[in-house]
């Protein structure tokens, strides 16, 4: 029997595992839930000890602690792959969040599973299970395998990257599977190949020492309000690009060929126009709206604080103004080397009448997986087997930390390999999974494993 025959086998008792995971309310972000977190974390150590798994353990953390597993019985000669998902879920209540049915308790309605964690991600990660076990009992693991499924990914990964960084030698591998974002369509699979980084920044313009009566001092001072919209209009050029010397620089040009791969996914004016409730687009000219919100690197004003903004009137003079900003980055820009041109701009821009300061206040690296890369090939394999149709590629606006934290850290390709749909309302009320993606995810995992294996043989 092959894996795959072997898994629609199952397809019913792979339905239950799934069904009982979902019934624990695994809400990481609520402290008096610590426990039933735990215990999903131990539910999943004890369905990989069942299928046979040599090491699965259960990490503590300062916080919810990590299922570590690893299977490493295939050889010396064959690849590793590192396989990352979480158990923890979002917080759901039936009567304050408006669910049809209990979040925590299973429902299948026209072949869809109702419940908290379906898709976001106890879905995926169990379809990990289901891909091992298919293997192990039929052709044998035809790779290694090592597991992490996190316990705090709905709290931002608060001790994730400290264990990967902790465990560096341990997690060495070959390629890494990340299944926790959706695909394009239930028909149309997609791999997402490219993430934004970002530069989150602070824009300070500091004008009189105090408040001062527009009364008596206005027409004799440079308003500081004035001045950091002065600043700001000079942070881009007419046509919509980012006009800081160098911005550019580290960019990688988008090839032909990538262009004509965005182009599978466009997004047109009428969608952008349905989604905004504008008319009229803004930005570089020379690229799509796909390309503008995904390929090519931004900065925005997110917000702008200075003067008297209550009821009423008040004819301040400000002392001060601040705007916060942030630079979405693509391959491969540097958020610190970004901070520092911003900086040394908005030095150069600032009117001698005020003066101006730029602070950090958070960064993320972008992150970019090589389409030809064997891992890469090996995912694209995968799909066109599970879902009689080849994936596109796309990328994505915006950033999933632990991409850059595993790319940085363990230096692997990472494959972002989603099964779910971004409507399957993670995280909102009434989340649900298709069970027949499910499905098709856990044949695709088994191909790529296989399609890895068949690939690296040198
Ligand atoms: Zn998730």
């Amino acid at each position: 029997m092959s894996p795959q025959d072997y898994a629609a086998a199952h397809a019913d008792r792979f339905n239950t595992k799934l069904f009982d995971l979902v019934r624990i309310p695994s809400v990481s972000t609520t402290p008096e839930l610590a426990g039933e977190v735990k215990r999903a974390g131990q539910w999943l150590v004890d369905e990989m000890k069942r299928i046979g798994f040599p090491t699965a353990e259960l990490i503590a953390t300062a916080g919810h602690p990590i299922v570590y597993g690893e299977w490493l019985t295939a050889g010396a000669d064959r690849p590793t792959v590192l396989i990352y998902g979480h158990y923890d879920v979002q917080p759901a209540d039936r009567e304050a969040d408006g669910w049809a049915t209990d979040p925590f308790e299973p429902v299948v309605k026209d072949g869809v599973l109702y419940a908290r964690g379906s898709t976001d991600d106890k879905g995926p990660v169990v379809a990990h299970l289901n891909a091992i076990e298919s293997l192990v009992n039929t052709d044998g693991l035809p790779v290694n395998i090592k597991v992490i499924f996190e316990g705090e990914e709905e709290v931002s990964s608060l001790h994730l990257g400290q264990f990967v960084a902790e465990y560096k030698d341990r997690l060495s591998a070959d390629a890494c599977l990340i299944s926790d974002t959706s695909i394009y369509s239930a028909e149309q699979p997609s791999i997402v190949y490219a993430l934004r980084g970002l530069a989150y920044m602070e824009i300070h313009v500091q004008g009189p020492a105090t408040d001062l009566h527009s009364g008596g001092f206005g027409g004799t001072v440079h308003n500081p309000a004035q001045a950091l919209a002065e600043i700001i209009t000079k942070l881009h050029n007419p046509d919509g690009a980012v006009s800081v010397p160098g911005f550019y620089d580290d960019v990688r040009p988008l090839g032909k060929d990538e262009r004509d791969e965005l182009a599978k996914t466009p997004w047109t004016q009428e969608d952008w126009s349905r989604a905004t409730g504008l008319t009229t687009p803004w930005g570089e000219p020379d690229y799509s709206l796909r390309e503008r919100v995904s390929a090519r690197p931004t900065l925005e004003v997110n917000g702008m604080l200075s003067g008297f903004t209550g009821t009423g009137a008040k004819t301040v003079l400000p002392a001060k103004a601040m705007a916060k900003i942030s630079c979405r980055l693509v391959a491969d820009q540097e958020p610190r080397d970004i901070y520092e041109k911003v900086k040394a701009y908005v030095a150069q821009i600032t009117p001698p009448t005020v003066t101006s300061d730029v602070r950090l206040l958070h960064v993320g690296d972008p992150a970019l997986t090589e389409r030809d890369s064997t891992a890469m090939q090996a995912a694209i394999d995968a799909y066109t087997q599970a879902w009689g149709r080849r994936p596109v590629f796309m990328r994505e606006g915006g950033s999933i930390p632990i991409v850059s934290d595993f790319q940085r850290e363990l230096g692997l390709p990472v494959i972002l390999m989603g099964f779910g749909l971004s409507t399957d309302g993670a995280h909102g009320p009434d989340e649900h999974f298709r069970l027949d993606l499910y499905h098709k995810g856990t044949q695709a995992i088994i191909a790529f494993h296989q399609a890895f294996a068949e690939r690296s043989r040198t």
